[in-house]
Formats: C-alpha cells, structure tokens, sequence
C-alpha cells in the first residue's frame, strides 16, 4: 500500500500526525509517511478523516 500526500492541498490540521505519529511524521521539516509502522486499517481509518483530501491511498503499485 502506498500512501501519497499532496503538500499543495494540506492544510496542516495535524490529524494525521496526532492519530498515527509512528506513520506521519515531520523531520527536519520534512513530512514523512512511513506506512509500514501501522495496519491498513488504521491508515485508511486516518486517510478517511484527513480533512483536506491531502492523504490518498493507491493499492496499485504503478
Ligand atoms: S490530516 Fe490531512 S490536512 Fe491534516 S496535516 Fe495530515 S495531510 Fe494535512
């Protein structure tokens, strides 16, 4: 599974940091998303509450 963030969309609400911080991260003012640090489930649960649309999940590897 992989996970895309659109940095133009987000409007840094901080839902996904706060839910699943092992997954969302910011480093060195880099945001991260590391989606092996939780279950599908608990991602898509995030991505689903992601207020801005920023957080897509593609199940196809392209
Ligand atoms: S939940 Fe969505 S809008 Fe909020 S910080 Fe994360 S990507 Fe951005």
């Amino acid at each position: 599974m992989q996970i895309t963030w659109d940095q133009n969309i987000c409007c840094h609400a901080g839902v996904c940091v706060s839910s699943l911080p092992e997954v969302f991260k910011v480093q060195d003012g880099k945001f991260i998303i590391n989606p092996s640090a939780a279950t599908e489930e608990e991602i898509m649960s995030v991505v689903g509450r992601c207020p801005s649309g920023a957080l897509q999940i593609e199940h196809c590897q392209r």
